[in-house]
């Protein structure tokens, strides 16, 4: 490939963090209200002007995985900043109906059900509220380009916006890129799945119908602003590759109408509808992961394996890993926070679809309700991290254990 040197030069500083947030996403919300509620000075970085990434960037509105989904079905495994969001969105008439046959809890009396339709324009409103409220700084339409490393320690992240590049420093950056982007870019150890082995799950475009009539026989996610449905599939895409990522829009962009057609004339109920909303990404299910002082094993996911420094909880189906949706026989596998540490680097901690794992658990916890959790114990992490003056590997798990659960986080500990 032929290259270009690029000229060193001096940026301003836009300013120093105790955390920065990279991504926005439904980790990286959680994990910037987490950290900013521990009273850290928290900033997030967002190519978007609101939270959610895959849920409403990529229209992804349906939120599974607050409890398991086979009998007894008694535990739920994600409370905390996640079912605040969900309470919040009960409160404003914003939750639908999920696709997925579930036992209904009911809110009102504090339980949540497994899964969640979610109107997602309600969804953007309360997460940004909840960032307000806590005292999050936000920077959106903002990318993160690089990052600042001093030896085997991220000290800062380069980002690129209108206003130009500017450099940030911080004790901690959470890395809630959902691309591992910057573990990938500060020399971290990461591995994807091979396209050649088939096993990684594919890129789908998802959008929303309006006009569809209450007594329609379509699935989807079925929220009081029309149903979104499970679009067009790309199969041959790297979400980090943006020439594949551009490929993969044109086809699946192209292909919407017919598949609107085909569904218009398969399902009752369709005469009215019409094409609400296609979103700005299509929805890129897994790229890169960390590989960090642990990686979760399929082993661990099915056993429902425990561990000491568990951090969060994922009691999902393990979707197609096995050809067909394998659903655990217990209520649900531990996520140690090992998981989120980087093997060689300080000041850095991956949260949400990109942390440690193998393929099986990342097919499990991938769900928003898990993910978020994840979020919510990075945050935390790097803020007592930083607070601490402590590298991010040496936090005391007991101590972020004690603060998730007075965040309202479920761990199960005895
Ligand atoms: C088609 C599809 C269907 C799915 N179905 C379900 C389902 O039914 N239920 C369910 O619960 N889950 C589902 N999932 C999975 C779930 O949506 C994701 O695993 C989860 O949302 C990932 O959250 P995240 O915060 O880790 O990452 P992301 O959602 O990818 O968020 C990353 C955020 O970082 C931002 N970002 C990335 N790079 C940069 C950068 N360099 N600079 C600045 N900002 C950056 C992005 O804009 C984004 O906001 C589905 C996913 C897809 C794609």
């Amino acid at each position: 490939m032929e290259t270009y040197i690029e000229l060193g030069r001096a940026i301003p500083v836009m300013g120093t963090f105790d955390v920065v947030v990279i991504g926005g996403g439904c980790a990286g919300f959680a994990a910037a209200v987490a950290s900013a509620r521990c009273g850290a000075q928290t900033l997030v970085i967002e190519r978007f002007p609101y939270f959610g990434g895959t849920a409403t960037a990529s229209l992804m509105a349906n939120i599974n995985g607050f409890r398991n989904q086979v009998e007894p079905d008694s535990i739920q495994t994600v409370k905390g900043i996640p079912a605040e969001v969900i309470r919040d969105l009960h409160e404003l008439g914003g939750l639908g109906k999920s696709p997925y046959p579930q036992k209904e809890y009911p809110i009102e009396k504090g339980t949540l059900s497994y899964s969640y339709a979610i109107d997602t324009e309600a969804f953007k409103y309360v997460t940004l509220r909840k960032a307000v409220e806590a005292g999050v700084r936000m920077l959106f339409h903002t990318f993160f380009v690089d990052a600042i490393k001093e030896g085997n320690s991220v000290r800062g992240v380069i980002v690129e916006n209108k206003s130009g590049r500017q450099a940030i420093f911080t004790r901690v950056v959470v890395d809630a890129s959902g691309d591992a982007d910057v573990a990938a870019r500060a020399g971290a150890q990461i591995w994807q799945t091979k396209q050649s082995e088939n096993r990684r799950l594919t890129d789908q475009l998802m959008y929303r119908i309006g006009g569809v009539s209450e007594t329609s026989d379509i699935g989807g996610c079925k929220a009081r602003n029309g149903v979104t449905v499970w679009g067009p599939g790309s199969f041959l895409q790297d979400g980090t590759d943006a020439e594949a990522v551009t490929r993969s829009e044109i086809s699946a962009r192209l292909a919407v109408w017919e598949h609107f057609q085909t569904l218009k004339a398969r399902h009752s109920g369709m005469e009215a509808a019409y094409i609400a909303e296609t979103p700005p990404l299509i929805g890129i299910r897994q790229t890169r992961f960390l590989r960090g002082l642990y990686s979760l094993t399929a082993d661990d996911a099915i056993s429902g394996r425990r561990f000491d420094d568990v951090v969060a909880i994922s009691s999902c189906p393990i979707i197609s890993y096995y050809g067909y949706r394998r659903f655990l026989e217990h209520e649900g596998f531990d996520i140690p926070f090992r998981c989120l540490v980087p093997c060689e680097l300080d000041g850095l901690l991956v949260a949400g679809r990109c942390i440690s794992s193998e393929q099986e658990p990342y097919e499990s916890f991938r769900a928003m309700a898990p993910i978020m959790a994840i979020g919510q114990a990075a945050g935390a992490a790097a803020a007592l991290a930083s607070k601490s003056s402590r590298r991010v590997r040496d936090v005391e798990i007991t101590e972020l254990q004690s603060l998730l659960v007075e965040q309202g986080a479920e761990l199960r500990l005895a």
